[in-house]
Order: C-alpha cells, then sequence, then structure tokens
C-alpha cells in the first residue's frame, strides 16, 4: 500500500532513534513536512544531514513548561506520532521514586501535555488530525520492568479515553503495540544472545520487528486509508502470546 502524506505537517516525539528516527524518514518520503522532537540535538543533527526536509527541535519532554514554549510555535499539526519513550530496568523491591517519575515523565505526562498542545489547535481548525501513541505489548504481557509495564499500561487506556473525547472533534487516537524491536533501547537484549534466541524463538513468526515493522503500521494509522480507525491497539508482535 503506498500511503501519501502530501500536504500534512507531521509530529514525531522521539525522532532522534530507533523508531521515531525511521518514522520520521519514512514521513518525509511520503511527502510530509516532518518536525522531528527528539532530547539531544546531536541526533537531530545527524537526523537532518541524513533528511535535509525534516525540522528538528531539541526539547526534554520530561520538562513540562519548556515543552509547551518549545512546541506552541510548530503549530499547525495535521499528525502526532507520540513516540518518546524510557525504560528503567529494576526487579520491583528496587523501583526507586526517581524512576517511576522519569519513566511516567516521558511515557504518559509527556503524552498528555504534547497531545493536549497539539489537539488543541487541530480542534480549533476543524480539521481534524490524527494521533499514534506508541505503547508496548508489555502493557499487558508482564515480565519485569514494572514500571515500564505499568506506563504502557496507563498509555493503553489514556489512548482510548483520548479517543473517546477526542473523536467528536474529527481526531483519531490509537495505538500501535509492539513486542521486542531491534533498537539501542534493547540493546542489552543483543548482549545476551543466549536470552535473545530464547525470546525469539516464542515469537511464533520467527522473528523480532526492525523498525519498519512498526513504522509501517503507524503510517497506515496516520493515512486515510485508517479513516474510521479509532480507540485502537494494534499489536505488532508476531503472534506472541505471552512473554
Ligand atoms: P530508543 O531508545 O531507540 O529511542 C528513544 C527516542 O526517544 C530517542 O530519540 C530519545 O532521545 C527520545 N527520548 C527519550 N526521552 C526523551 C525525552 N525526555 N525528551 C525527548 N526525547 C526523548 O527507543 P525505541 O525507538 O526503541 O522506542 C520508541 C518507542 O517504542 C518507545 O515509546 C518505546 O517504549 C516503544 N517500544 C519499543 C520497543 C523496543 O523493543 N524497542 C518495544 C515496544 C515499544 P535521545 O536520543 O536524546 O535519548
Amino acid at each position: 500500500m503506498d500511503v501519501s502524506l502530501s500536504g500534512k505537517r507531521v509530529l514525531v516525539t522521539g525522532a532522534g532513534r530507533g523508531i521515531g528516527r525511521a518514522l520520521a524518514i519514512r514521513a518525509a518520503a511520503c511527502g510530509a513536512h516532518v518536525i522531528a522532537v527528539s532530547r539531544t540535538q546531536q541526533h537531530l543533527d545527524t537526523l537532518k544531514a541524513e533528511c535535509p526536509s525534516v525540522e528538528t527541535v531539541a526539547c526534554d519532554l520530561g520538562d513540562w513548561e519548556a515543552t509547551r514554549k518549545a512546541l506552541e510555535p510548530l503549530e499547525p499539526v495535521d499528525c502526532l506520532v507520540n513516540n518518546a519513550g524510557i525504560v528503567k530496568h529494576a526487579p520491583f523491591m528496587e523501583i526507586t521514586e526517581s524512576q517511576i517519575d522519569q519513566t511516567f515523565g516521558v511515557n504518559l505526562k509527556a503524552v498528555i501535555n504534547v497531545s493536549q498542545v497539539v489537539g488543541r489547535g487541530m480542534a480549533e481548525r476543524g480539521k481534524g488530525g490524527v494521533i499514534v501513541n506508541v505503547s508496548s505489548i508489555l502493557s499487558t504481557m508482564v515480565k519485569g520492568t514494572a514500571v515500564y509495564c505499568a506506563s504502557k499500561a496507563a498509555l493503553d487506556h489514556l489512548s482510548r479515553v483520548m479517543a473517546l473525547e477526542l473523536g467528536p472533534k474529527g481526531i483519531r487516537v490509537n495505538t500501535v503495540n509492539p513486542g521486542v524491536v531491534r533498537t539501542d533501547m534493547t540493546e542489552r537484549m543483543w548482549q545476551d544472545p543466549e536470552r535473545a534466541a530464547a525470546l525469539q524463538k516464542a515469537v511464533p513468526l520467527g522473528r523480532f520487528a526492525e523498525t519498519e515493522d512498526v513504522v509501517n503500521p503507524i503510517l497506515f494509522l496516520l493515512s486515510d486509508s485508517s479513516s474510521l480507525v479509532s480507540g485502537a491497539s494494534l499489536l505488532i508482535h508476531g503472534g506472541s502470546a505471552s512473554t
């Protein structure tokens, strides 16, 4: 399926690396004006060198006020992908307050903050819009990283409520819920080939996701081809029953 995002302004958070970076490049190739928001300037600089049409904005999404200040001038935005996310690995009894605050700050609070800024403009212009929130299969499947799992479960629920409240304003809201994707976030796993092989064996389709396996479904959800899809969670996990 060829996706056209011609004439659309697409804002992608966490676009410096991994899934967000791959998405920014593909969305630009689909004709969108892409606004790539991420924390580290150096990653945005290499993105800009690779894809010069992308507009880059450095911003720590964990900072509520700084985020508003950075994003409000970027309006209008037609499509928003809340992709930025972090994971802090810790057994339950060793979770710290700072890990909880940081994880929920980026994985949940920032989604609310950015969606308010962008959603307000979408509603005021009266032309609707699309929001895709990048969740995880760990929102329902449990194995370690309790705070991350909880933040993604909250994100799934938030997204359904957003779909309910923003739908009447013509704004569609969906999540994608990937399994393991080969990015820096999962680097720890690749350093343990035995563990990686065991996890991969449990995937019925026999492999982990590459960034493109997540990018393509997001592009579909951003496009007019999914114009009545809202409130959905799209699993991208190769048919896994559990982790
Ligand atoms: P990466 O760690 O590769 O990239 C994350 C991106 O988010 C980076 O560009 C990072 O910026 C940015 N980011 C993190 N915190 C902030 C912040 N406070 N402000 C602004 N930008 C920030 O992650 P992935 O590409 O793997 O993950 C993308 C999304 O997909 C996340 O929401 C993740 O939870 C989800 N996901 C990932 C899976 C996987 O297996 N990889 C599986 C399921 C879901 P910087 O470069 O500055 O660090």
